[in-house]
């Protein structure tokens, strides 16, 4: 039998009737021949209920039993989805992630896949059931304990089921229709792509498309997981949505493929530090051990190579989330008063934003940046910082200028245009 992988998301099974309506779709691939994994997540906002109440009960609470709480909430829609779907006379099944069982580190809150037997679940196939309803986002320790996966887990069970089952595709219903080449609420231009590469999905995944999650893209990636974002307010059909796929699946790739941004971003910079070598290692390390996430780094040239002229400084430039601030702004003045570290000044920037253009293309062609660096040019937006890797340029620029410079992208590479 061909089997699919079918995920639907909090809002696609938010209360009863969303719960049917989404049963309607899973009867429809049953009727069509293929034997279906469902994996389901919390009704929406139960998650956050559930955190809520584990928070509200104990400041440092027990991890253990955090977990216990807070996968709950799909047990819950696993079990429903089943009834349902029996109650539309389809052979259906529910199985908690201890059930299958979904073996897990034991990292609990965010905890990773170490395999998942497929036994049980084909026996249950060859007696004839059609469907089998697991509850996404959670799985077991080797102690035997509920483990969960992180916020936004089920994207990544669901992936790890089509791997593991060697699903024909992985389909995730949610509440937008696919992945569009930038965010439609900035501009009205953004236009829904039909296929996109693994590498570009994880890069826009990783800047802020909070389509999916960026754990299941990368084991999607890795395992060569056909996925498909679509919604599941619509009628779909086999050409619905966004495939998520291999770049050789995709024949015409754009140059660009997608504008992100980030809107969250904060920009600091240690105003002379020595030019030895060592000091980047003398930064980052205390940063990396405070939890901070650097994503741009810039290290200005400095006036005099260091080797023939002791005692040159230079800047050193980084950026990480927002939030992060004051944790960042610890390490560095800890590090300053252990002498690990020697600056004049620390420089806080809060009013940033990062945009990106994102596109396999860019491996093969040239003039992507200086086209890029035109267009926000001619709308007089200033560059902060720049950063590049193979399939990817970001810039970050002042925070209040990030809609104009992605609708000013947008239009520059034509996104609009198939
Ligand atoms: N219910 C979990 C969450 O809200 C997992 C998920 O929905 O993917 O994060
Ligand atoms: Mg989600």
């Amino acid at each position: 039998m061909p089997l699919l992988v079918m995920k639907f998301g909090g809002t696609s099974v938010a209360d009863l009737a969303r719960i049917e309506n989404a049963a309607k779709k899973v009867q429809k691939e049953v009727d069509r021949g293929y034997d279906v994994i469902v994996i389901v997540s919390a009704m929406s906002g139960e998650t956050n209920r559930f955190v809520s109440y584990v928070e509200g009960t104990s400041k440092l609470y027990d991890a253990r039993e955090y977990d216990a709480v807070v996968a709950s909430g799909e047990n819950v829609t696993a079990g429903l989805m089943a009834l349902r779907l029996q109650e539309m006379g389809v052979p259906a099944r529910s199985w908690q992630g201890w059930q299958v069982p979904i073996n897990t580190t034991s990292a609990h809150g965010s905890a990773r896949f170490v395999s998942i037997p497929r036994d049980h679940i084909d026996a249950k196939f060859a007696e004839g059931f059609k469907v089998a309803v697991v509850a996404g986002f959670q799985g077991v320790s080797s102690e035997g304990r509920v483990t969960t996966l992180g916020r936004g887990g089920s994207d990544t069970t669901a992936v790890a089921f089509a791997a593991a089952f060697e699903a024909e595709r992985c389909d995730i219903y949610t509440d937008v229709d696919g992945v569009y080449t930038t965010d439609p609420r900035i501009t009205s231009k953004a236009r829904k792509l039909h296929k996109i590469a693994f590498e570009e999905m994880l890069e826009l995944a990783s800047l802020g498309a909070k389509v999916l999650q960026t754990r299941s893209v990368e084991l999607a990636m890795r395992y060569k997981v056909r996925l498909r974002v679509l919604s599941s307010f619509e009628d779909t059909d086999e050409n619905s949505g966004t495939l998520v796929c291999d770049e050789d699946e995709i024949m015409e790739s754009k140059v660009v493929s997608g504008v992100a941004y980030s809107r969250d971003e904060a920009k600091m910079t240690l105003v002379t530090i020595e030019d030895r070598p060592g000091v980047a290692s003398a930064i980052f390390g205390p940063l990396a051990d405070a939890g901070v996430n650097v994503d741009m780094i810039v290290q200005n040239i400095s006036e005099r190579d260091y080797d023939d002229h002791p005692g040159a400084v230079t800047d050193m430039t980084f950026s990480c989330p927002i939030n992060q601030v004051e944790r960042a702004k610890k390490a560095m003045e800890d590090a300053r008063a252990a002498g690990i570290i020697n600056y004049d000044e620390l420089v806080v920037d809060t009013d940033v934003a990062k945009v990106s253009v994102v596109g396999i293309g860019m491996r093969s062609h040239a003039g992507v940046a200086a086209k890029m660096f035109n267009a926000l040019a001619a709308e007089n937006v200033n560059i902060k910082v720049i950063s590049t890797s193979e399939i990817k340029i970001s810039v970050l620029i002042d925070r209040k200028y990030m809609e104009l410079a992605v609708q000013a992208l947008h239009d520059a590479f034509d996104l609009d245009k198939a």
